[in-house]
């Protein structure tokens, strides 16, 4: 008998219709950000949600609660940049007391990692991703309209003493922009145990039309000439790895457009104003908030079953589908 007493809820998985296991939450705290990334954000930035349309953190810990009760196990946390809201450091505390989150991470540009990270890690994070797609600091300013690289090497130091860890480094490709770097952010997994991740620039949102700078993770990756693949050992991964004989560090190959991996997806997206996504490139969003409202979880529970089952077999970019209208910083990647 599996209910009862002795009622384990790993036993619990939301399975969707292609068979898939979703045990993923990624959720977006805000769509501000303190940086302007010009593949991410128009010039005069866009218009924000609204203070009154974002939802709390007492919110998202219910929902979080909810969605351990329905299996999920793995949660991140993004923005924007999730380190601008205010209190995230008490979010994560919160997240972290809920039984049955097994990983708790979160995807930042770095730039106040330096000052937050031990509080971070003290507060329940077990690990960060890092955005940063240039080692260059003239082109990290311009890429992100002002941004300065130092703070983010100052960042991704301090989460390394933190524990914060294993560093993951996520480089957006882009051609004529950063495909010149590819052998310099390689280096860095010869010195550090790092991984360097390099993702296909994806059409999103009112920058869609950077995409004339796509270049394929494979293109990008034959200049990686003696770096060995390494073995996924049964872990369903979205990167390729590969390392240099002997190095502590390996480097990531993620192809969303060449060669997708949706046949793994394992996620659903919460969006700072309170919508599940059911993928990253569908315009299907499902609003809890009215299921908020209710002192009952039934609603609420009933919505994320709802948003598993109405999850798509895959993105369909390369059939032409019109990219997805909301934008990277309200979505969270
Ligand atoms: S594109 Fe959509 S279906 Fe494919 S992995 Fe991403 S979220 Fe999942």
């Amino acid at each position: 008998m599996i209910f009862g007493a002795a009622f384990d809820p790993s036993f619990i998985t939301m399975t969707d219709r292609f068979g898939r296991s979703i045990d993923y939450l990624r959720i977006s705290v805000t769509d501000r950000c303190n940086l302007r990334c010009k593949y991410c954000m128009p010039e005069d930035g866009v218009a924000d949600i609204g203070h009154k349309n974002i939802i709390g953190f007492e919110a998202i810990e219910r929902i979080v609660r909810v969605a351990v009760d329905l299996g999920f196990r793995k949660f991140r946390i993004t923005g924007g940049e999730p380190l601008v809201r205010r209190g995230v450091v008490g979010l994560v505390e919160r997240i972290a007391s809920v039984s049955g989150v097994d990983t708790l991470a979160m995807t930042s540009n770095g730039i106040l990692l330096s000052r937050m990270a031990a509080e971070l890690a003290a507060a329940g994070l077990d690990r960060v991703n890092i955005s940063l797609d240039t080692l260059q600091a003239e082109r990290y300013r311009d890429i992100t309209r002002g941004g300065e690289l130092s703070d983010v090497l100052a960042g991704i130091r301090a989460a390394e003493t933190a524990g914060l860890t294993p560093i993951r480094v996520n480089v957006v490709a882009v051609r004529g922009f950063n495909d010149d770097e590819v052998l310099d952010f390689a280096r860095l997994t010869r010195l550090y145990p790092w991984d360097v991740r390099f993702i296909e620039l994806m059409p999103i949102g009112d920058t869609a039309g950077f995409g004339s700078g796509y270049i394929s993770v494979d293109e990008l990756g034959a200049a990686l000439q003696g770096y060995e693949p390494v073995s996924p050992n049964g872990v369903k991964a979205v990167a390729r790895y590969y390392r240099y004989p002997g190095a502590p560090g390996r480097v990531g190959l993620i192809s969303p457009l060449s060669s997708h991996f949706c046949g793994d997806c394992n996620k659903l997206r919460l969006t700072a104003d309170g919508r599940l996504k059911t993928c990253l490139h569908s315009n299907r969003e499902i609003d809890v908030k009215p299921a908020l409202g209710s002192a009952d979880d039934a609603a609420l529970k009933a919505l994320l079953s709802e948003a598993v089952l109405a999850k798509e077999e895959r993105h369909l970019i390369n059939d032409g589908e019109a990219p997805v209208r909301r934008g990277m910083n309200k979505i969270g990647g």
